[in-house]
């Protein structure tokens, strides 16, 4: 009988040596993962203004040479706050609580608070697990703020990133890339939505500021090429909700299908995204580019399929 107490042994220690493997299992994480990850966000713009002819060739560039789906899909309704909420939070209205279009605050209680008094967000869980690390966010609108742990933020900043002068529109997060050359940075703009709102999502008007978007886009991959982090950076390219007529927030798929783009260190090239996915698993994308748990209130799927690992 003695014997056999060192195979028990060994069978106890392999145990619990495979349910360690187990549970760590679950934090999944991208092999040669990307030093800096740039979320670039335009607010409004359509997937149906791409294969429409919308003039955009930086963005159509970065798409092209990268990994996309032209058919990623917002959650309901089909308005700002919500999705944007969506986007950073990993869930859906259900869970994170921000319903509409300007919702300031949860209208409904977020299923979970961390202990900053706000749902799990992506950048909380970098800050958790990157205590150090450079996070940026640089926005239009100003109903961004309310949208992300801005507790976990070093560099918070509003800009007219859609202003005439592109040069000096994008200035501020030029010199923040080259300076600091953050870990993750989002720069979401305000436009095309105003265009859109004011003449129309199939306006000439709107797809001239989307030509004009398409400039800044230009001056801010520059400014990651002159930081010389270019081989370490990955961009993504994404959107809150499209349009129809001069509104959003309804059920047509011109306001609900957004276009994501993946283009850079460990992206696939040429690639077009097969899964289905959704606005929110953008969160759990960036959760498996940096090796983050992702909280189990969180509904977001990583998209791995862009990722040559
Ligand atoms: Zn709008």
């Amino acid at each position: 009988m003695k014997k056999f107490v060192p195979v028990c042994s060994v069978l106890l220690l392999l145990s619990l040596l495979f349910s360690c493997a187990t549970s760590r299992c679950k934090v999944e994480k991208m092999d040669d993962a990307p030093k800096h990850v740039l979320l670039i966000g335009f607010d409004g713009l359509s997937s149906y203004s791409l294969t429409h002819g919308a003039e955009m060739p930086v963005f159509r560039n970065l798409m092209e040479e990268g990994a996309y789906t032209l058919e990623n899909r917002s959650v309901l309704p089909s308005s700002s706050a919500v999705n944007w909420a969506s986007m950073f939070m990993g869930a859906g209205p259900e869970l994170h609580g921000y319903t509409e279009w300007g919702s300031s605050k949860p209208d409904l209680p977020s299923r979970v608070l961390t202990e900053h008094g706000m749902f799990p967000d992506i950048y909380r869980l970098l800050r958790n697990a990157y205590p150090e690390a450079e996070l940026g966010f640089v926005y239009e609108w100003d109903g961004m703020r309310n949208l992300v742990d801005t507790s976990a933020i070093n560099y918070l900043k509003p800009v007219a990133l859609s202003a005439k002068d592109t040069k000096q529109a994008v200035t501020d997060v030029v010199s923040y890339i080259k300076e600091k050359k953050p870990l993750f940075c989002s720069v979401i703009f305000g436009e095309p939505d105003g265009a859109g709102h004011h003449y129309g999502w199939t306006s000439e008007q709107y797809y001239a500021m989307l030509t004009h978007l398409d400039l800044a886009l230009a001056e801010i991959v520059k400014a990651i090429d002159e930081a010389g982090i270019a081989d370490e950076t990955m961009i993504i390219l994404a959107a809150d909700h499209g349009g129809t007529g001069k509104g959003h927030g309804g059920k047509t798929m011109e306001e609900m299908q957004t276009t994501i783009v993946f283009n850079g260190k460990g992206v696939r090239q040429g690639f077009v995204i097969p899964e289905s996915t959704m606005v929110y698993d953008i969160a759990g994308t960036l959760a498996y580019i940096f090796g983050l748990e992702r909280p189990q209130v969180w509904l977001a799927r990583p998209i791995k399929s862009a990722f040559e690992n």
